[in-house]
């Protein structure tokens, strides 16, 4: 038995394994300009940040219907659930959609089918994080909190996502102040590609209650200080720092450094059928080439779901927290 653990940097855009893709591709009469899974996964080896990007749009072209969007989440929850995930918290990018011709409700009302049934068929507990690609502007950021309005009931946070460098946090004040207003709670990605400042920034002008990320915060002993003093959780991604260059190699990676500092560190995915990994291939990965230790990664779990947003289930969380706690790791 894997150990269990929450996820919450996921997302589900990016749990878009070639099968599926070839599947929802000749349901929806999608050409791929892939001969077959094998080229596509090919493909899937990309050099940079940009050629994901393109793959990654160009991929979402099959996803057209209610029923491609449950599809989507349930192959990622089944597979998040055999890696010991038991609550996940999962990105979706509607813009990305919106701009096809594909409607705000057919996105979540796809997505919910799978996440509703998720705790009886998976035993995985499940929020909605609905992110704003931050290359967007801030008028395409409220226009689409406005078409999610409808759907709120399904909708436990607002998030910001896609590259990083040129836009800052602040360009998005507004659309987190109205969604703070709505009740929602908030995330972005900073300080992944960005520079420490952002991370700053997403929680002075957001009120951010994670970041996403925030690998580089390491890079400013002040706001290092800070996150550990306000127990600031960060969604780290270390899978996704290596296929993105963020750092060298796995061994490179700060993580042990950064719980060293008492940083609240979390191990997670981000777009797991593009970087290598699900959430238990993520700690696998850390416990073999950074040496974790056995309490170092009960740690991690711990935190995922001390970070996560079960505010409205505690009793759930605390049932989290006593299985990790009794948790026996495996003869290695
Ligand atoms: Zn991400």
């Amino acid at each position: 038995m894997p150990l269990p653990k929450a996820e919450l940097h996921l997302h589900i855009e990016g749990t878009l394994e070639p099968e599926l893709a070839f599947e929802l591709a000749a349901r929806n009469s999608v050409p791929l300009p892939y001969a077959d899974e094998d080229a596509l996964r090919e493909a899937y080896r990309f050099a940079d940040l940009q050629s994901f990007l393109n793959l990654y749009y160009e991929l979402m072209a099959v996803l057209r219907t209610e029923r491609d969007f449950e599809d989507l989440a349930e192959a990622y929850l089944a597979r998040a659930a055999a890696q010991g995930v038991r609550h996940a918290e999962i990105f979706f990018d509607p813009q990305a959609h919106l701009a096809r011709g594909v409607e705000m409700g057919t996105v979540v009302e796809g997505l919910w089918r799978a996440l509703g049934r998720s705790r009886e068929r998976h035993g995985v507990s499940t929020r909605l994080i609905m992110c704003f690609l931050r290359d967007e502007s801030a008028e395409s950021a409220l226009a689409t909190l406005d078409a999610a309005k409808p759907y709120l009931d399904r909708i436990t946070g607002v998030g910001l996502d896609s590259a990083e460098v040129g836009h800052p946090p602040a360009k998005f004040r507004e659309v987190y102040e109205a969604a703070a207003a709505l009740g929602l709670r908030r995330v972005a990605h900073a300080g992944e590609e960005g520079p420490p400042e952002y991370v700053t920034e997403a929680l002075d002008v957001l009120g951010v209650e994670r970041v996403d990320h925030g690998l580089r915060s390491v890079e400013d002993p002040a706001l290092v200080e800070r996150l550990v003093r306000d127990r600031v959780p960060l969604t780290l991604c270390p899978l996704s720092n290596v296929r993105l260059r963020t750092v060298d190699t796995l061994a490179d990676h700060p993580l042990p450094a950064m719980l060293d500092a008492g940083l609240m560190c979390t191990v997670n995915s981000d777009d797991p059928a593009y970087f290598g990994g699900y959430a238990g291939d993520n700690f696998d990965a850390v416990r073999r080439d950074l040496g974790l230790t056995e309490e170092r990664l009960r740690e991690l779990a711990r935190n995922s779901f001390l970070a996560s947003f079960l505010e409205d289930d505690e009793e759930l969380r605390a049932r989290y927290l006593a299985e990790v706690a009794a948790y026996t790791f495996p003869a290695a």
